[in-house]
């Protein structure tokens, strides 16, 4: 028998986490997990934390995840303005904002906030929005192997059209600019969240477009998607999926960058449908679009599934629009400039969170 999955609570709570945190724990162990006090390798921890002095929570491993808990007395007009500062300081996952009487409001790196409210079963419909996350795998290792083709070293046309396509994206206001992680993380900090989430910096969005049967170019992590110039530091050459890690060409002697922490999800995508010629993911919305069921983290191989199965299901898998539920679409198409043009002016800044 597998042992139970183990939970721990870190930091010291306010009145209101207090009781938040007394609720919690009885549904994760209605739900088979284990409470220990300071466990080695938890799989959730929640962490406590006062807004005049974060504390972050510094895992060990990977596969820990962790909610931030933060009492807030007044619902504000711009969660994402007043809080998010709070889920990166913390260096958690999720950020979790308790206001008694009213409910918990959730935040995601990928700019999602969505509230559960207080009431009949609201610790089970907490777990629910928390088990998938919890339960995903992230796939972010990245290997370098310096044997890309000196005919590709300055890109090529299909580079080129990765880098009109994301000033295209910047010309409709669709990509917020990276956020400043240097400005607010302490150094210490900041590698720990590279290291961890195999992030460059965050920013929302990214393009990719096949080169051939197996490979595609894609737009580096953490770098400003209207200026995708240089192979190997803004565009990767994705070439394998390997024993959990992105395996990418790049020249040699240049720096380079992560690539996109949704390489997975893409690499899915290019394998299964020899026909998708390109790719872009944007935190914008369109109408009628299908979605997916739950809000699993990016980078992760359940997001990376979930995208692949409503891509599977669409009339034509070549063009499709999928919804990725609080976070954005997914957009396939047979070239970078088909996509464009399809969704012109179709695009709704607002991504809808429930
Ligand atoms: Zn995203």
């Amino acid at each position: 028998m597998k042992p139970a999955p183990v939970f721990t609570f870190h930091g010291e709570p306010t009145p209101g986490l207090r009781s938040l945190s007394a609720g919690l724990r009885s549904v994760l162990e209605a739900h088979g997990y284990r409470y220990e006090p300071a466990p080695k390798a938890p799989q959730i921890v929640f962490n406590l934390i006062q807004p005049d002095a974060v504390q972050p929570y510094r895992r060990r491993a990977q596969a820990t995840f962790v909610f931030s808990l933060l009492e807030a007395q007044r619902v504000p007009e711009d969660p994402i303005a007043e809080f998010y500062i709070y889920l990166v300081r913390a260096l958690s996952n999720v950020l979790m904002v308790y206001t008694p009487g009213v409910g918990v409001r959730f935040l995601t790196l990928e700019l999602g906030h969505y509230v559960e409210p207080e009431g009949e079963g609201f610790y089970e419909r907490i777990w629910a929005r928390i088990a998938p996350i919890a339960r995903s795998t992230l796939v972010i290792e990245n290997r370098f192997e310096t044997d890309l083709e000196p005919h590709l070293w300055n890109g090529d046309e299909l580079t080129r059209s990765l880098s009109w396509a994301g000033r295209k994206l910047a010309e409709w206001d669709l990509l917020p600019a990276p956020f400043p992680l240097e400005k607010i993380l302490p150094p210490r900090d900041l590698r720990h969240v590279k290291r961890l989430y195999g992030i460059g910096g965050l920013s929302y969005g990214n393009l990719s477009v096949r080169k051939d049967s197996r490979r595609f170019w894609m737009s580096a992590s953490g770098v400003d998607k209207s200026n995708l110039v240089q192979i190997g530091r803004d565009i990767l050459m994705v070439k394998d999926y390997d024993q959990n890690a992105i395996v990418l060409s790049v020249p040699p002697g240049v720096a380079v960058n992560r690539v996109s922490v949704d390489a997975i999800e893409h690499w899915m995508i290019y394998r299964e449908h020899p026909d998708v010629g390109a790719i872009i993911h944007v935190h914008a919305w369109m109408d009628g679009v299908d979605q997916t069921q739950f809000n699993y983290p990016c980078g992760t191989y359940e997001l990376a599934q979930a995208v692949a199965e409503k891509v599977r299901q669409a009339p034509d898998p070549a063009c499709a629009v999928v919804g990725l539920k609080n976070h954005g679409l997914t957009i396939t198409g047979r070239t970078l400039e088909e996509i464009i043009a399809r969704v012109e002016g179709k695009l709704l800044r607002q991504v809808p969170m429930s």
